[in-house]
């Protein structure tokens, strides 16, 4: 879409630390980290929230969360743990409407979810 700022990200036009990239998806640092780990890891397609998704997405999900896992051991937090975060419309305060997952960790996160 062309004034998302995360499809821009995906073209390119707007500079990221990207740590990984395929077809489908692209994770990269956040730019405002709230942790020592803070990764988005998001689709290159634009879907707006959680409320775009349909069955065929199942795949492009699935694969998210490998990404996830694999990025989680690579930055050396799998065994110390994180949280895996989809901010999903007004309540949750989602400010870019662009699909996103934070993979957030690297110190403790405490149980405050809400
Ligand atoms: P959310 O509140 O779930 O929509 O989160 C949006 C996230 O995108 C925030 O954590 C921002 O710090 C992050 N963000 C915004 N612009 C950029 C950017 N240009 N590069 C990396 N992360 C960004
Ligand atoms: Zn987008």
């Amino acid at each position: 879409m062309a004034d998302c700022i995360f499809c821009k990200i995906v073209k390119k036009e707007i500079p990221s630390e990207v740590l990984y990239e395929d077809e489908e998806v692209l994770a990269f640092k956040d730019i405002n980290p709230v942790a020592p780990v803070h990764v988005l890891v998001i689709p290159k397609k634009h879907l707006i929230s959680v409320n775009d998704l349909v069955d065929q997405d199942v795949s492009l999900i699935g694969n998210i969360f490998i990404v996830i896992k694999k990025l989680a051991a690579q930055l050396g937090i799998a065994e110390s743990g994180f949280r895996v975060v989809t901010n999903t419309g007004p309540d949750s305060g989602q400010v870019v409407g662009h699909l996103h997952f934070h993979l957030i960790g690297g110190k403790s996160l405490g149980v405050k979810i809400g």
